[in-house]
């Protein structure tokens, strides 16, 4: 009978030891990174955007990219039975998705994965979702949501950084897209390190006024939000991250792909594409090890990677 019991015992101890592998975001089998995308529904062009961003990923070779996609926008209940992430066999969970909210237990899921030390990396309108759930609001620090909705924080021209209370100035927005400066506020972090101060992105959207509890953020790069282009005449936080629990979340909100948009162009910036391609070993791995390439864009030179146009 003892014997029997240590086995029976074994698997649950194999097992406690891959779930704390893969919580602590060691590389999983073949020394890559294990990434999930999580897409399914999105008001810009997740169908095509997803597996750009794999390709961003696994071209590297440093990554292994798999992709949950949830039913359609207005699919019945019994369609969602069928979306349940295993999120814990991952180290990074790429959030490309705008829609419907997830089912509890998928959110009870993805919060306990991200506190026990998993890593999240949220593009663009990934911060759009969710509104009513807490949980997320906090991982992400700011969402697109409207002006009474929690805190707005911008840098002034001094680099100070302000907090405006629920219900005073603007909620979520952005002007009209264009090129614009990102400008890095912390040249120390292992995802910004070594890139120039100033930067000139691609033709993109910019968003303002972001709002939510905004605790614990550590702000990595603002934009200036020009009042010609439609803009709010202050600094808007473009790249941060919150830790939760043990986890990282990484917000970048550059990468506006819309849905008829032949080119995306945000996504070729090899300024976006070393930004996600670093946020995705650094929340899996607490390093960098991912070079800022020699063609980096410089303050007034953009500078994009070759992709197939996605209308041809
Ligand atoms: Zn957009």
């Amino acid at each position: 009978m003892r014997n029997r019991s240590f086995l029976c015992v074994l698997p649950i101890v194999a097992g406690l030891i891959c779930f704390g592998l893969a919580a602590t975001g060691q590389p999983g089998g073949g020394g890559k990174i294990r990434v999930l995308i999580v897409d399914g529904q999105n008001n810009h062009d997740w169908a095509r955007t997803s597996p750009l961003l794999a390709n961003l990923l696994e071209s590297t070779g440093k990554f292994s990219v798999e992709r949950a996609t949830t039913p359609p926008r207005g699919a019945k209940a019994d369609a969602w039975r069928t979306f349940r992430p295993s999120f814990g066999n991952y180290s990074v969970v790429v959030v490309n998705y705008n829609g419907e909210t997830w089912p509890g237990d998928v959110r009870t899921a993805f919060e306990r994965y991200v506190a026990s030390g998993g890593g999240v990396v949220v593009v663009h309108a990934g911060n759009n979702p969710f509104a009513d759930w807490e949980e997320y609001n906090r991982m992400i620090g700011l969402g697109w949501r409207n002006n009474r909705f929690g805190w707005r924080i911008y840098l002034d021209d001094g680099g100070r950084i302000h907090r405006v209370p629920p219900g005073e100035g603007p909620g979520a927005g952005h002007g009209r897209q264009h090129e614009y400066v990102v400008t890095i506020r912390d040249p120390e972090h292992p995802v910004t390190r070594g890139m120039p101060r100033q930067w000139l992105h691609t033709r993109d959207e910019l968003y303002h006024g972001q709002r939510g509890p905004a605790e614990k953020m550590h702000i990595l790069a603002t934009a200036y939000s020009d009042p010609r282009t439609g803009g709010t005449g202050v600094h808007e936080p473009v790249v941060w991250y919150v830790p939760y629990g043990e986890g990282k979340v990484f917000t970048i909100l550059l990468g506006h792909v819309g849905r008829s948009q032949a080119d995306p162009v945000a996504m070729r910036c090899v300024g976006f594409v070393t930004l996600f391609r670093r946020a995705a070993e650094w929340v899996a791995t607490g390093r960098v090890t991912l070079p800022v390439p020699r063609n980096f864009p410089s303050a007034d030179r953009t500078s994009v990677i070759d992709l197939p146009r996605f209308g041809d």
